[in-house]
């Protein structure tokens, strides 16, 4: 069969279309299937869920260094800080306080060298729980670290490897400035790919690739050909099987995704009849309860806009998955009555929306994280061993911040450099 075009993209995240824009720049004849029927794969913003965009997916734009921000910029687009630091509440067990209150708590003081102590871990790899049991923290101290290794990550203690965190850079990410898209996250990637030949609704079911080819079999049975192909498929999407790879793939990637483990993640959007949290509020981060952290969407903004997004990993984010979507949302609400006391939060309820990755069968999770021994997973994932198909994708990239839109965005700049070497200029 005849090539349909110089190179094929699979999937229309911020990966998928950094690399097709790039390349298509160059005079490449790229084509880009996409299972869904957007642009944005896990950069997906909600507009009827009260005024304002609320994100479903990606939300924040990680420190003022992030390379996407000349695509930001060339976009158009406006931003709004949110220093999560400053602006963060804290509950250890008990109701919402300011950071600062309950930090000079005594028996919090242990767990604030929790930071320096990640960044300067050193292998042998040990799981997230044994690095905790090491440090003898408890009571407060204990929840403090423990949330401040698990409110990002989609595992449980005993599932993420520190090594893999630490080389992730997942310590990181919520200690510069970070901001959001004030038009909604995902018209970045939209502008990214605004000009694209993308297929909608082509569902990747077998990936045929050979040295000097790539053929893609759709679940409808649809086929096209390339010379060569980038697979930005994301973790779970890879574990899951749905995809069948012929041939089979070398060790370096079975490896890699065995080392590699794709997480439940799950966004409750509550809107209420009236803002019962402090106006500066940035952050509501906790170490105990259903969710991990709560934040207001409309922070630092002027505008009224009583919506607070609940936000669960790993062990929570399933929990409240099996609860079900009226249930998960009752139980955030009891939650936010213990962290509000005095706030009769339940009758103040007035709309809910649950956004669940894990159940979305084109992303099967919403990120990944190093199992413990696994560090190198990403670098083998990324590895181009394949023949004529290539790899990119926020799971390959482990530098500054894994799994983040830059990851993806930095992916797509790589994978499209590897495709001009092998097709030449
Ligand atoms: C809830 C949540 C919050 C997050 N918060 C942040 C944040 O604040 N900041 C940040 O930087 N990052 C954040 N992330 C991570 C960030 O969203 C991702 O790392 C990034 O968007 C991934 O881009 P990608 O192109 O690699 O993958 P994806 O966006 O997943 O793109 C892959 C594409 O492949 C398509 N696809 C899947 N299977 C098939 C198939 N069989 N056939 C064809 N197409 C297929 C999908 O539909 C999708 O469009 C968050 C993620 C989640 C889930």
């Amino acid at each position: 069969m005849g090539a349909n075009a110089d190179v094929l993209v699979i999937g229309a995240g911020m990966a998928g279309v950094t690399a097709a824009r790039e390349l298509a720049r160059e005079g490449f004849g790229v084509i880009v299937v996409e299972g869904g029927d957007r642009v944005g794969g896990r950069l997906r913003t909600i507009r009827d869920f009260g005024p304002h965009p609320v994100e479903a997916g990606a939300e924040f734009i990680h420190g003022d260094g992030a390379a996407t921000w000349s695509e930001v910029r060339a976009a158009g687009l406006s931003t709004r800080p949110c220093p999560l630091v400053r602006d963060t509440m804290l509950s250890l067990g008990g109701s919402a306080r300011w950071l600062p209150i309950a930090l000079l708590h005594p028996g919090s003081w242990h767990a604030a060298t929790i930071l320096r102590s990640i960044a300067s871990f050193s292998p042998p790899d040990v799981s997230a729980r044994e690095f905790l049991d090491r440090r003898r923290d408890r009571g407060r101290a204990r929840l403090l670290s423990e949330m401040t290794l698990t409110a990002h990550l989609p595992g449980s203690i005993d599932e993420i490897g520190m090594s893999g965190l630490v080389s992730d850079g997942v310590h990181r990410l919520e200690t510069g400035l970070n901001h959001r898209v004030v038009e909604g996250y995902d018209r970045l990637p939209g502008s990214v790919g605004g000009d694209l030949d993308i297929c909608f609704g082509f569902v990747v079911e077998t990936v045929c690739w050979e040295p000097d080819g790539v053929t893609l079999r759709s679940t409808d049975g649809t086929e096209l050909s390339a010379r060569t192909a980038i697979c930005t498929l994301p973790v779970g999407v890879l574990e899951s099987g749905s995809v069948r790879f012929d041939p089979g793939l070398p060790d370096g990637k079975t490896s890699a995704l065995r080392d590699l483990q794709m997480g439940p993640v799950l966004k409750i959007l509550l809107r209420f009849s009236e803002r019962f949290w402090p106006r500066r509020l940035a952050i509501l981060a906790c170490g105990a309860g259903p969710v991990a952290l709560y934040w207001p969407v409309a922070y630092g903004t002027d505008t009224d806009n009583p919506t607070l997004i609940a936000y669960a990993t790993g062990p929570r984010a399933a929990a409240l998955a099996e609860a079900g979507e009226d249930e998960a949302a009752a139980t955030a609400v009891a939650d936010l009555g213990r962290l509000f006391p005095k706030v009769d939060v339940r009758h103040s309820l007035v709309a809910h929306r649950q956004v669940d990755w894990g159940a979305d069968p084109l992303a099967c999770g919403g990120y990944s994280f190093v199992r413990v021994g696994g560090v190198g997973a990403r670098e083998r994932l990324a590895a181009a061993d394949t023949g004529a198909l290539l790899w990119a994708g926020s799971a390959t990239e482990s530098s500054p911040i894994a799994e983040t839109v830059e990851a993806a965005y930095l992916s797509g700049l790589r994978a499209a450099r590897e495709v001009r070497a092998m097709l030449g200029a």
